[in-house]
């Protein structure tokens, strides 16, 4: 882990039409660290990550990863893995062929996609579910498929997009656990975006609070808490005022 960013975001903006997603976004991400982009719906959070991925184009400010500008590259250029909420799993595949699809797309070889898919599984806990289908697993199994297929990539950095909000209370809880063991154990870093302040607080290093398109705040958990820099903020975290 070196403290040098990793993901840097430079003034970043985002409209369409008149509609503001994000404005003055400005943000160093240190690799190997937890970031999790906090606030309540509509504050911006899913177009600052679509933007890092490149599913979005800014239409200001620059965006590096890994030490490359990647302002403008397509989102296949970007050297990153990423899990949705909706899981996003082909209902007619396997979990094996799930997890490996990516890999076969870019024509890794059986046994090296073998060997992968055992890491995976193994991470993930999935062990023998190689051969069901997303049907016939639970919404927290369905959710680690999605988290087995995003590390089978071998990616140093990976976007989450609210992640456990499809899974009840108590599997979110188990699943929330599994994701920081993963990150810490494979060191990569994760950015992970969430309205659930308990959450946020819960798994990150560095929270990044927003609200109507724009950072209100960016610190750890306890800074966040004991400094809040607005009352929006001290609010949002429930500190006290
Ligand atoms: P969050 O993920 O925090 O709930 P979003 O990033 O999805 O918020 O949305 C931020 C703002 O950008 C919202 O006002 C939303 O309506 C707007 N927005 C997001 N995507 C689009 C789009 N494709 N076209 C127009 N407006 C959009
Ligand atoms: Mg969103």
């Amino acid at each position: 882990m070196t403290t040098s960013p990793f993901v840097v975001l430079k003034d970043v903006a985002k409209r369409w039409a008149g509609q503001l997603g994000v404005e003055g976004i400005s943000l160093d991400i240190p690799e190997g660290s937890f970031t999790a982009l906090l606030g309540p719906s509509g504050c911006g959070k899913s177009t600052t990550l679509r933007l890092l991925a490149g599913l979005e184009l800014p239409d200001e400010g620059a965006i590096i990863i890994d030490g490359k500008d990647v302002t403008t590259s397509a989102a296949s250029d970007r050297n990153l893995s990423m899990v949705f909420q909706s899981y996003a799993l082909f209902p007619h595949l396997s979990v094996a062929e799930n997890v490996v699809f990516g890999l076969k797309v870019r024509r890794v070889p059986k046994k090296e996609r073998q060997q992968k898919l055992h890491r995976a599984l193994e991470i993930t806990g999935l062990l023998g579910y190689e051969d069901r289908k997303p049907g016939e697993l639970s919404g927290g199994q369905r959710q680690r498929v999605a988290l087995a297929r995003a590390i089978v990539a071998g990616q140093r950095l990976c976007l989450m997009d609210e992640p456990l909000s499809n899974l009840d209370a108590k599997l979110r809880n188990s699943v929330r656990k599994d994701i920081k063991k993963l990150q810490r154990d494979l060191g990569i870093t994760v950015v992970y975006v969430t309205h659930d302040q308990t959450e946020a607080m819960s798994m990150a290093d560095t929270v990044v609070l927003m609200k109507d398109g724009r950072i209100q705040q960016v610190g750890s958990p306890e800074e966040l808490y004991s400094k809040p820099s607005n009352t929006f903020v001290a609010e949002f975290v429930g500190a006290p005022p």
